[in-house]
């Protein structure tokens, strides 16, 4: 997948590929070493979740210490950073904004102290009911979802209480009030806690750590990078609670309805992660299978955008038979930079990320292969690269149905009219990016290349169902296509 804003609102330039998903959490409890750097490789496998900030909250059992800023994982923090945050337990965070803007008072964990009690939070996610909660809350201005959340579960913590459960009582007590999307990782000086909301948007997992503790991630990987063996998921609805006794779990509802983002499967996911038991690159490699299954084409060679798009185009090419070739090179250190382009670099943006192999593309049929397509002009001008590198023909395919509902979840696409197959049909599309064909892989056919479909998952970007009530804008929609 390629993205088409290179410059935000700010005027930073984002060169990151991709849509931008909401955030990546994770949280770890040991019973005698120090978590800071603990947490800091784990954020460091889930940095594509998020490159706006980062943010690590620890307690030594008394304190919480957080500290976050904006940037990357490896640009926030140094080891003066991290050893500052003392204490065997703790929680982090990278994030992507979808509701309120990127800033300092922005970026996570959110901390609260109430009396003695010390609370912060990281979120992944997006609710749906933001206006309604800061209403009820009487909270006026700018705010973002997770600090709502934040304040609603200071305000039902109950200090006085004569055991230690203020924490995750107050969450039972507020949680109910969320709408949307919420994988959480919350603390105080004591216990971390873990928890999704009914329908699993957003992925969450427990993994136990060797030498004794437990680690919670939003994906697998990022339990392979700190060691730690992959327990379960966390299941839609369920918050599990971790101190000095184990491993507690609640419900947060009796009726949950697992719809994990499909998203996930599709792109968001590092291939090396696991969901719903299935690993994330053998599913995508399936898709390219299904795709030249359903759209074969007529090529010479079979060229993946990269990197998203590199297992299924690998699928796509074993199952058609056409050789697979490097035709495009990712810049491997992208990032996202703060200094201002001048106009005629911002027009040659796409160079920046993706700069063509021509040995690779003269004179052939490229069949060139992407997870999606979401807004579409990157995807003509990369079709246009790929021609002026000599191609006779470039055949698109996408290992997705054509993406025509908003997300309201946590993927930064809640503008309709910035989505290219909300305004247009396949062929025009087609003739948009200024292909010779294109084809998608059919809805049916991705929910079967994930080989998990009865899982439950969320297809509302693809198929206009939403599993919850969402905004006035997308109710709009509904009734558009009823
Ligand atoms: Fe994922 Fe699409 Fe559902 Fe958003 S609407 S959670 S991107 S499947």
């Amino acid at each position: 997948m390629t993205y088409d804003e290179d410059v935000t609102e700010e005027g930073a330039v984002q060169l990151t590929d991709g849509p931008r998903e909401a955030c990546g959490v994770f949280a770890a409890y040991t019973p005698r070493q120090r978590v800071s750097s603990l947490i800091y490789f784990g954020l460091y496998g889930l940095q594509h979740r998020g490159q706006e900030s980062a943010g690590i909250a620890t307690s030594n059992g008394e304190t919480v210490t957080v500290f976050k800023d904006l940037g990357l994982v490896s640009q926030v923090f140094d080891e003066p950073a991290l050893a500052g945050l003392d204490g065997h337990l703790g929680i982090g965070h990278t994030r992507y904004s979808t509701t309120g803007s990127n800033n300092w008072a922005n970026a996570q964990p959110a901390h609260r102290q109430v009396g003695a009690t010390s609370i912060a939070l990281g979120h992944n996610g997006n609710l749906t009911n933001t206006s309604e909660l800061a209403e009820r809350l009487g909270i006026k201005g700018a705010t973002t979802d997770s600090d709502l959340m934040a304040e609603g579960i200071a305000r039902a913590i109950d200090d006085e209480r004569s055991d230690d459960r203020g924490l995750e009582m107050a969450i039972l007590d507020v949680a109910s009030t969320w709408e949307g999307a919420f994988s959480l990782v919350i603390m105080d000086q004591g216990r971390i806690v873990g928890l999704r909301d009914p329908h699993g948007f957003r992925p969450l997992c427990l993994g136990a750590l060797p030498e004794g503790g437990w680690v919670l991630a939003s994906e697998t990987a990022a339990l392979d990078l700190v060691g730690a063996r992959f327990v379960r998921e966390v299941a839609a609805g369920e918050m599990v609670v971790i101190d000095a006794g184990g491993v507690h779990s609640y419900q947060l509802t009796q009726t949950p309805a697992p719809g994990l983002c499909l998203f996930e499967f599709v792109y968001f996911a590092r291939p090396d992660s696991q969901m719903y038991g299935r690993g994330i690159h053998a599913a995508r490699r399936q898709m390219g299978e299904a795709l030249a299954a359903e759209h074969p084409a007529e090529g010479d060679v079979v060229v993946p955008v990269p990197e998203s798009g590199l297992p299924a185009a690998q699928g796509f090419a074993a199952a058609s038979g056409i050789p697979y070739a490097d035709g495009l090179v990712k810049n491997r250190y992208i990032g996202r930079t703060f200094i201002e382009p001048s106009q005629s670099l911002r027009d040659r943006g796409i160079r920046l990320k993706l700069n063509p192999i021509p040995d690779n593309l003269r004179g052939k049929r490229v069949v060139l292969v992407d997870d999606s397509i979401v807004r579409g002009s990157t995807t003509r001008k990369l079709v246009q690269m790929i021609r002026d590198a000599g191609a006779n023909e470039v055949h698109l395919r996408v290992s997705s149905p054509p993406y025509r509902w908003p997300c309201f979840y946590g993927m930064d696409t809640s503008d309709r009219s910035t989505l290219i197959a909300a305004r247009l049909e396949v062929d025009e599309i087609r003739d948009h990016v200024g292909a010779d064909s294109l084809g998608y892989l059919s809805l049916e056919g991705l929910l079967e290349a994930t080989g998990v479909a009865d899982a439950g998952f969320c297809t509302a970007c693809l198929s206009g169902n939403y599993p919850t009530d969402v905004a006035e804008a997308a109710d709009k929609f509904q009734l558009e296509r009823s």
